[in-house]
């Protein structure tokens, strides 16, 4: 099999993974002459973001999509009948650097199906980058999916070569990875991310010191699979929080579930809306950035699943009118993080500007603030809301996009 077939396929088999890029767009070429520019994923470029915002191209790409576990929402899974590649080290590392000297890409995802061992397969992986590393002074980015089975010693190599470290999570309960990923031990995925937290930890107090071994300096993450099982956004969220708090995971990536060819009667025969994704990222930014914990981000009194229609501060603000309307010249930072349309660099910005003026309904426009979305829940010079609106029945109504007709699903 020729280089080109193999990047086609283990390029497309990586596309699956969302826990380095950014996901969600539709799917456009020029291959008709007509236009400029692509987002076809086939041949494996994507896009990331480096630890201070810079936007990087990575190539992303599997070492190889045979596999011997039979997880039932992988396309690469043993049973699947799909065509089978392998690269070998050599030329994971010569298409790194062809596509790099090309400018097409500054770093590398690697990840890959197991083969023959988890420890084999983890060595594989580390044997790229090492070479990219040691051989050819790769400065580029780089980043490794972990093995949880693999060894200690593994682990830590990896962790000298790579900037960033994941491992799949993959579901958001322990029955559900029982019942679609039976030979995954969610034990042994915890434990790997403990140790990659040590080791982090290790790293970071051992800063400044020229002779202690680097370590992913950009953390650890992970991914989600949404919608292959029948978990609610909150059990997702509690999860999401969990790591959190127990690995201080850099992020946790939402990969909305596909149906794969031949899949399996366990799984759902459609895929989520991508809507949801992007909600229980929104959800996973309120948990980060904003203060929410997360049992109070989807409705209590609910089936556990975040609105579709509004985003979830908007939807937590409609069942807490009793804390609006908040004087914007007043409140804490705490209190003006849970305002509808506010984001961290806008409440950032109204303390500063709070120290030296009273700010003014006209003043949100130049915070970029959506008035529409603030106005009702706030108080400033020269506003207050209509006494009535805050216990409105309609307010949510006004709130809401408007309805836009659906397409037809066939
Ligand atoms: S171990 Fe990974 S590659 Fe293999 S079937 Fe499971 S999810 Fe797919």
């Amino acid at each position: 099999m020729n280089l080109q077939r193999k990047l086609a396929i283990l390029a497309d088999a990586a596309k699956y993974d969302a826990s380095c890029a950014s996901s969600g767009t539709a799917t456009r070429d020029s291959r008709d002459g007509k236009g400029l520019g692509s987002t076809d994923s086939g041949m494996g470029i994507c896009h990331s973001y480096a630890p201070d915002g810079r936007c990087i191209s990575l190539l992303k790409i599997l070492l190889t999509n045979a596999c011997n576990y039979d997880c039932l929402y992988c396309i690469n899974r043993a049973s699947s009948n799909v065509p089978r590649a392998r690269f070998t080290v050599e030329e994971a590392v010569q298409l790194t650097l062809d596509f790099y000297r090309r400018n097409y890409i500054e770093g590398l995802f690697l990840s890959s199906g197991i083969i023959r061992s988890p420890d084999y397969t983890m060595e594989q992986v580390v044997r790229v980058a090492k070479c990219l590393r040691e051989d050819h002074h790769f400065r580029g980015y780089i980043h490794l999916k972990t093995i949880p089975e693999a060894d200690d010693a593994l682990i830590a190599e990896a962790g000298r070569y790579a900037d960033r470290l994941s491992i799949n999570i993959e579901v958001p309960t322990e029955t559900s990875l029982k019942t679609l990923a039976p030979e995954k031990d969610v034990r042994a995925i915890r434990r790997t991310m403990g140790r990659l937290r040590l080791r982090l930890d290790e790293a970071q107090e051992s800063a400044g010191d020229n002779r202690a071994p680097r370590f992913a300096p950009a953390g650890q993450s992970t991914q989600m699979i949404v919608g292959a099982d029948a978990a609610s956004d909150q059990t997702i969220l509690q999860t999401s929080a969990n790591l959190y708090g127990s690995y201080r995971l850099k992020r946790v990536y939402y990969s909305a579930f596909s149906p794969i060819p031949d899949a399996s009667r366990n799984l759902p025969p459609r895929a989520p809306p991508l809507l949801r994704e992007h909600r229980l990222y929104q959800a996973d930014w309120l948990m980060r950035f904003y203060g929410f914990d997360a049992g109070e981000i989807t409705d209590p009194r609910g089936d556990g699943m975040l609105p579709l229609d509004i985003d979830p501060k908007l939807a937590w603000a409609l069942r807490h009118r009793e804390r609006f309307p908040l004087d914007v010249n007043k409140a804490s930072r705490e209190d003006l993080l849970r305002v509808p349309g506010f984001g961290v660099r806008t409440v950032d910005r109204i303390l500063a500007a709070r120290r030296v003026t009273h700010l003014r309904a006209a003043d949100l426009a130049r915070l970029h603030v959506p008035r529409a979305k603030a106005l009702p829940f706030i108080v400033l010079a020269d506003h207050r809301p209509a006494p009535m609106l805050l216990d409105s029945n309609r307010l949510a109504a006004l709130l809401r996009p408007p309805a836009r007709q659906l397409g037809f699903e066939f």
